[in-house]
């Protein structure tokens, strides 16, 4: 690791052991925070361990509510992270849920494209990947999403401790293959384990990094 990327993550450290809070909740787009500050999205299938990882990032445990409903918050969730304020994180709402109703997936859709599509201070969104699944189908059409919307984004793998450290390999090699063929997407992955709180630096200054482009 150079000097550069050691400051960056000693930085971003720092950063998130300060201030974090809970902003809004925004189920349609008039209800957005004003544009003010940079912006880093969070999105993944539901039960991906996205709320986890909010929370593990953040040093916070309860900082992102783990929803026991899937499918049923369809809202952006709005993170402040530092004093004075230096970025937002947004909680996406969680997709790929089996038995949800057509109009709720409809919703969904709508609202993330939206989102996509028109905000100036979102500076990067992080897919999160089930390490035991790899990249699927329903990951393809988000990713299809920032492609399209031209939104920089980077393949993040979750649950990186449910897999022994070379099947972790396989599917870390798999899904940069899959990020090198996506022309917005970032083409090294960040494996984590908010479980054991590994690769939490590196992703913690992927954020800092991110939101300072
Ligand atoms: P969300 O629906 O994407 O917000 O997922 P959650 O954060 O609620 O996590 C879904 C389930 O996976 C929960 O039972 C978590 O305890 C579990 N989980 C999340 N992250 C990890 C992890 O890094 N390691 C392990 N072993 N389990 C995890």
């Amino acid at each position: 690791m150079s000097a550069d990327d050691r400051d960056l993550e000693e930085a971003a450290r720092k950063l998130f052991s300060g201030p974090v809070s809970f902003l809004k909740s925004a189920p349609e787009l008039k209800f957005l925070p004003p544009a003010t500050v940079p912006e880093i999205a969070f999105a993944g299938r539901s039960n991906v361990g996205k709320s986890s990882l909010l929370n593990r990032l953040t040093n916070r445990s309860g900082l992102a509510r783990t929803s026991n409903r899937p499918g049923r918050t369809q809202e952006l969730n709005f993170f402040e992270v530092g004093e004075p304020l230096r970025l937002r994180l947004v909680d996406m709402p969680g997709y790929g849920f089996a038995r949800a109703p057509k109009d709720v997936a409809r919703k969904w859709r709508w609202l993330v494209n939206d989102y996509l599509r028109g905000r100036q201070v979102l500076k990067r969104a992080l897919v999160l990947i089930d390490s035991r699944h790899g990249v699927k189908e329903i990951d393809r059409e988000i990713m299809k999403m920032l492609d399209d919307t031209a939104v920089s984004y980077r393949l993040v793998l979750t649950k990186a401790d449910k897999i022994k450290a070379s099947a972790l390999e396989a599917v870390q090699a798999e899904t940069e293959a899959e990020a090198r063929k996506r022309p917005a997407a970032h083409p090294e992955v960040i494996a984590t384990s908010s479980e054991k709180g590994l690769g939490m630096d590196r992703l913690r200054a992927a954020v800092l990094e991110a939101a300072e482009s």
